[in-house]
């Protein structure tokens, strides 16, 4: 793939100072990607001239066509160009000479020459990007699908494509700083600086083209609540700045989230390969509902990679799905040696990062393709609001791996348009909103999404709390007379030490296991005699949670699968709140001590 790390400054102020644009390439077909673009940025207000020798003295979208650059008889300011790389050369000496200040080179186009001299001739460069795309990224209209753009801001107003841009961006890559601000810029009408929760089904078109246009995915914007609402949109844009994405989509819980994740990968007969180190509902939502759609699904040793190698061989397999840290029993995973033996047979890697979360571990930085999230657990935090995230990096080439047929193919719910020909490496979230959103109805409620989004703001202190409450925990276990194992990752002779030391930045995980020397019996009768810990079917909450997996949460798996999962007859899971850690010793030796 062509590199294409552009600055979103650099494109926010080519955006914002260009007025007039020379379309090379432009189409008359109103389902051509250069159509879109241009029917796009005209109602942006910039004046579009197209050119294309075969539509020459018609008209295109109302505007006159010229057969080339140097006919055009008014002032350009920016080049966009729809042709092959190899003409891009002749276009860029042209583009010189009618002394037009931007380059700008699409989705799939590149010319190295062309770029060295338009920069000799200092002007600016731009290639492998859709000036659409960005201009909604960078200025959208809030609520514009949840792509993010790098760029902060305080001020009301401030993300303007009129005129210069102001300046007034901050940019920073410090989770701290974009887990409060990321996404969430006062509210241009009001103000109001806590993000509004906007409580509405549907939204109000301009006119009937703008309505057109939307329908089209011509452009992005709000229709109707099951697709996008501007609260979800903006907890989207913060989940994908904590992951380092370019955008994501959230939905109704974590489940709803594998469900969307993997619809764009998946038709009837193909496969994932997945960990057998997985939170107990996924695995049977793995091998049992999706079973049922015809999607396949092998469990392997994730730490037994000639075996994860073995299982992705199969030509039908389209993902390897896996865990950061497993719940309950916090194995974690090896990510950059999964992805590269995924990506080794043209697949992606989906991590499931719901137990580590941004605060401890980005997976893209480790060459993960997708992100999962329960958003019920630590994102929102407080045990208040179900919801599920999937996060796309806009790293895997769709186009030149195993064939992902729904995102290459013409898709005939949107007369006929490629995803990736038209969005580029936003085509996988494009899809999961537009069309698994759209037909799956797993949307996540704006209520939901408020409170998800006022939880992230302290996610990184509540990390560092759990972790450091649940390490205190664990060293009183592992020496308390009735305890047998303790799960948790941070004691060095823990298989998955080194591993949690390499990927997580402050800690060992706050969910993990335990099993007690009296059984199943034992296991039960502490988990009803606690008095602190809440006896409940949740992780990730500020209050300590405590469970027994094998009657309640890994009860519908074979005893063996139990096992496996690290849910046997003796173990307890617990999730370390963010309470005294004196308090939530005293309770558990309590306990322990009366067994
Ligand atoms: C809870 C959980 C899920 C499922 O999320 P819901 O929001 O309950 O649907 C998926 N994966 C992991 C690791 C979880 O802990």
């Amino acid at each position: 793939m062509i590199d294409n790390k552009f600055d979103d400054l650099q494109i926010a102020n080519i955006l914002s100072s260009v007025k007039t644009i020379a379309l090379v390439g432009a189409s008359n077909n109103w389902k051509r990607p250069s159509n879109f673009v241009m029917k796009y940025l005209q109602r942006k207000g910039y004046k579009i001239v197209p050119v294309n020798p075969k539509e020459a003295g018609k008209e295109i979208n109302n505007e006159l066509c010229y057969a080339s650059l140097k006919d055009i008889p008014i002032n350009i300011d920016m080049v966009d160009v729809f042709r092959k790389s190899d003409e891009c050369l002749e276009l860029a000496k042209e583009t010189i000479k009618i002394n037009a200040k931007v380059f700008w080179m699409q989705i799939g186009i590149f010319n190295s020459d062309a770029n060295e001299l338009i920069l000799k001739n200092n002007l600016e460069c731009i290639f492998n990007r859709c000036p659409k795309i960005e201009h909604s990224r960078i200025f959208g209209d809030l609520g514009s699908g949840g792509f993010y753009s790098k760029l902060i801001s305080s001020k009301k107003n401030k993300l303007k494509s009129s005129g210069k841009s102001s300046g007034n961006f901050f940019k920073s890559n410090n989770l701290e700083t974009l887990s409060i601000h990321a996404g969430t810029a006062p509210d241009p009408i009001t103000g109001a600086r806590s993000f509004p929760i906007y409580q509405s089904t549907a939204f109000a078109f301009d006119d009937s083209e703008h309505a057109a246009s939307l329908f089209n995915l011509q452009e992005n914007g709000n229709i109707y609540g099951r697709l996008s609402n501007p609260t979800t949109s903006a907890l989207e844009q913060k989940i994908a700045a904590l992951d380092n994405a370019v955008g994501s989509c959230c939905v109704s819980s974590g489940h709803a989230a594998q469900l969307v994740a993997l619809y764009p990968l998946l038709n009837p007969g193909k496969k994932i390969v997945a960990s057998s180190k997985l939170y107990g509902g996924s695995i049977t939502q793995f091998t049992k509902t999706f079973k049922s759609f015809g999607w396949e699904t092998d469990l392997v040793d994730i730490t037994n990679y000639e075996e994860v190698k073995h299982a992705i061989k199969s030509k039908n397999v389209r993902a390897l799905f896996a865990e950061s840290l497993s719940n309950p029993e916090g194995v974690v995973s090896d990510i950059t040696q999964l992805s590269e033996i995924a990506h080794n047979e043209g697949i992606p890697l989906i991590i499931d990062n719901t137990m580590a979360t941004q605060a401890m571990c980005q997976p893209g930085n480790y060459g993960a393709d997708i992100i999962i999230y329960s958003t019920t657990k630590f994102l929102s935090g407080h045990g208040n609001a179900m919801g599920g995230c999937v996060v796309d990096t806009g790293k895997f080439d769709w186009a030149n791996n195993r064939g992902f047929e729904k995102l290459n193919e013409p898709d005939t719910s949107y007369h006929g348009i490629k995803f990736y020909e038209t969005f580029g490496n936003l085509a996988y979230i494009n899809f999961c909103h537009a069309c698994a959103l759209r037909d799956l109805g797993t949307t996540m409620s704006p209520f939901n999404a408020y409170l998800t989004l006022t939880g992230i703001e302290t996610l990184n202190l509540r990390m560092q709390k759990h972790m450091s409450n649940a390490e205190k925990v664990a060293n009183f276990l592992i020496k308390h007379n009735k305890v047998d194992t303790v799960s948790w990752s941070g004691f060095q002779n823990n298989k998955s030490y080194k591993l949690a030391k390499k990927y997580f930045k402050f800690g060992f995980g706050s969910v993990f296991t335990f099993s007690v020397k009296s059984g199943y019996d034992g296991a039960k009768k502490v988990v009803e005699n606690c008095s602190l810990f809440s006896h409940l079917a949740n992780v990730g909450d500020t209050k300590s949670l405590i469970i027994h997996p094998a009657s309640t949460t890994h009860r519908q798996l074979s005893s063996e699968q139990r096992e496996i999962s690290g849910a046997g007859d003796s173990v307890i899971r617990v999730s370390i709140g963010i309470e005294h850690s004196d308090d939530i010793i005293k309770d558990l030796k309590t306990t322990l001590d009366n067994l």
